[in-house]
């Protein structure tokens, strides 16, 4: 498999769009030669919206003081994921605001009762820029707050918070949120402890091309160090009620599926790449699957970060099968460790 440098990389963009899904695709069958493509059976719990970061790219955040605003009891949460898992759910995704009012025993006592009371629930928790307030919250290291995390019992993370990891990028849309070498490093920590975490970007605002390519080679080179990435998942920032709003329009259906292929295509070293259906529609998540994509994600029975965006896509478990089968692949249902459940 030919590995791309930098230049060769940013070369691709020029390519024209069926080269590039011919090439992806070869990548794709070249990692998994099975028709197979998986999904995950999962939901999002957003235990708080209270966030002092102000990303200009988010319209989930509140401030503290206004009437929106929440924090869910950790009861609220076990009743909540009881009821998830009587809906079928297999997997919480689990992530928050940055919220400082929060105690650091919270979170630990989160995934403790999660996995206690409901062991056969797959709890998916936690990006980076989380581990980082846990870590300055307690006054522990970031190594000390993972191990306390795996030992209540979480194994995988969720790569939020990349959005665009450069630092002319991240000053401007999320100049309080941690920087790419600290995201970078909580993952390298987390795979060292034997966390398996994905990666992400969030792309369609004010990066350039450069930005994209230097976001996947410093993921590339991290998994050349670890392998802990089980996948990669990227998504367009959506403008609607975010500060971002009067900055660009939607991506182009063509422009996502180029960077599906683009990050296939580079990052040759990542087992999976996930198509983000759930933000560019069901169609654009079928067409993926010939771009390099071999997962579809999440079911998402509920999900509010997007939906505050004015985004909306949910399906059920027999539609996403139907969706795959009609793209000519073979469902399977997978767990956060990409482990094919049937
Ligand atoms: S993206 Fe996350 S860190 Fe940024 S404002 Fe929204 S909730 Fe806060």
């Amino acid at each position: 498999m030919k590995r791309y440098d930098f230049g060769e990389a940013l070369n691709l963009f020029d390519k024209n769009f069926y080269e590039l899904e011919e090439e992806a695709s070869a990548v794709r069958f070249a990692k998994n030669p099975l028709k197979t493509v998986s999904f995950v059976v999962d939901t999002n719990i957003n235990y708080t919206n209270i966030c002092n970061t102000k990303c200009s790219f988010c319209a989930f955040y509140r401030d503290e003081k206004s009437t929106e605003s929440y924090t869910m009891s950790i009861e609220e949460i076990l009743q909540k994921a009881e009821k998830l898992q009587d809906l079928g759910v297999e997997t919480l995704l689990i992530q928050g605001g940055l919220n400082e009012t929060i105690k650091y025993k919270y979170y630990l006592d989160m995934i403790r009762k999660l996995k206690e009371r409901f062991p056969k629930l797959f709890v998916h928790a936690f990006s980076p820029p989380e581990i980082d307030l846990m870590s300055r919250i307690s006054c522990k290291t970031t190594s000390s707050v993972l191990r306390a995390l795996w030992d209540n019992g979480l194994r995988t993370i969720p790569g939020g918070g990349a959005e665009i990891l450069t630092e002319d990028v991240r000053k401007k849309i999320a100049p309080l949120k941690i920087s790419s070498d600290r995201w970078l490093e909580i993952m390298r920590i987390a795979h060292n402890l034997g966390y398996r975490t994905t990666a992400t970007m969030m792309f369609g605002h004010i990066e350039t091309h450069e930005d994209i390519i230097s976001h996947l080679i410093k993921l590339r080179t991290l998994q050349d160090e670890t392998g802990g990435f089980t996948a990669f998942i990227s998504w367009d920032f959506k403008p609607l009620n975010t500060a971002l709003r009067d900055r660009k329009g939607d991506v182009s259906a063509s422009d996502y599926l180029k960077i599906v292929a683009i990050s296939r295509i580079v990052l040759d070293n990542f087992d999976h790449i996930q198509a983000s259906w759930s933000s560019q529609g069901k169609k654009i998540g079928q067409l993926a699957l010939y771009f390099g994509a071999d997962d579809l994600g999440s079911i998402l029975v509920e999900e509010n970060v997007m939906r505050l965006a004015g985004h909306r896509n949910i399906a059920s478990v027999n539609e996403i099968e139907q969706l795959i089968k009609d793209a000519g692949f073979v469902p399977v249902r997978r767990d956060p460790l990409y482990k094919v459940a049937r």
